[in-house]
């Protein structure tokens, strides 16, 4: 069966080291980064990305007027930093929260919060939706799937985040291809509407190990770090294990990253133009491969259509 690229990138306002936000918020990541860099290689590969829209970015006139005027395919999601959306929306010096963490009621209202303005400012419902810092819980699919969603992108496979300060946020032994999940619990195969498209992250070696192995960082489908052979091979990697483990579907690859790690200084990842413009090489070379492979670049939303 063919195989399918996502590229979905969780879009935010310009941060710095250790994650800080920029004070007064600022865009250079939008502008510079999506406008001028993204878009235009994504449209140079003939490739669909998803951008995944924080609450930050929508409520910003200028981002919203400049996302409205890109050129080529696109599909623009929805990306929740709790903290900018309401009830209680305030502007954090670093994003900490996790979704799940919210009582019911609470994630219920900011996430109808995100939809409405995301609505109300493209015209258009939000198809496709990943929590920040991954951090998606037991309401959360139900909450999403009222909302309209049909596609959800959290799961990051081969991840516990508790070392993160989410205790017991684990996707251990959650899919790498797309599923149905379990309403309750997204890590896990299940009857929801929605469709679940994990993050493409692969275990080296080591991530098996007794003891050990739960603190070697897994591979993950990502231009941030690394080099251009590493994120083809890890490509490579996970369609050859797709198509063992099941040969008559689609497969779908999902690279992620962020918008801001393509500007120098608006990340913890590129801190010069030069650590940018590798993040940029190694996205780039993934295009390459997969125009060269026929692996047509795809929307979040549209991979439901595939397994239809
Ligand atoms: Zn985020």
């Amino acid at each position: 069966m063919r195989a399918y690229l996502c590229v979905s990138i969780d879009t935010e306002c310009d941060k710095g080291l250790a994650w800080k936000s920029k004070r007064p918020l600022a865009f250079d990541g939008i502008f510079e980064g999506i406008v001028a860099r993204l878009q235009p290689l994504f449209c140079v590969h003939g490739a669909k990305p998803t951008y995944l829209l924080s609450p930050e970015v929508i409520r910003d006139a200028e981002s919203v007027e400049a996302l409205r005027t890109l050129r080529g395919a696109f599909e623009l999601g929805a990306h929740l930093h709790g903290e900018y959306a309401e009830p209680g929306a305030f502007e954090p010096e670093v994003t900490k929260d996790f979704q799940r963490d919210y009582t019911e009621a609470v994630e219920r209202q900011k996430l109808t919060y995100l939809t409405e303005l995301f609505t109300r400012t493209f015209g258009n419902k939000p198809r496709s939706f990943r929590a920040g810092r991954f951090g998606i819980g037991e309401n959360s699919i139900p909450i999403l799937s009222d909302l309209g969603y049909e596609v959800e992108s959290s799961v990051t496979p081969f991840m516990d985040w508790t070392r993160s300060g989410a205790k017991g946020l684990s996707f251990l032994g959650a899919p790498t291809q797309p599923y149905h999940p379990d309403p309750r619990a997204p890590a896990k195969v299940g009857a929801s509407k929605m469709l679940e498209v994990p993050v493409t992250i692969r275990p080296r070696a080591l991530s098996y190990a007794p003891f050990v192995g739960k603190y070697v960082e897994p591979r993950w489908l990502r231009p941030t770090r690394g080099s251009e052979t590493g994120i083809v091979d890890l490509a490579k990697d996970e369609i050859k294990a797709a198509r063992a483990a099941h040969r008559d579907r689609p497969i779908v690859l999902n690279a992620m990253f962020h918008n801001v790690e393509v500007i120098a200084g608006a990340s913890p990842y590129a801190q010069t133009e030069a650590a940018a413009e590798g993040i940029m090489d190694r996205l780039e070379a993934l295009l390459v491969f997969a125009r060269k492979e026929d692996i047509r670049v795809i929307g979040l939303s549209d991979v439901p259509e595939l397994f239809a």
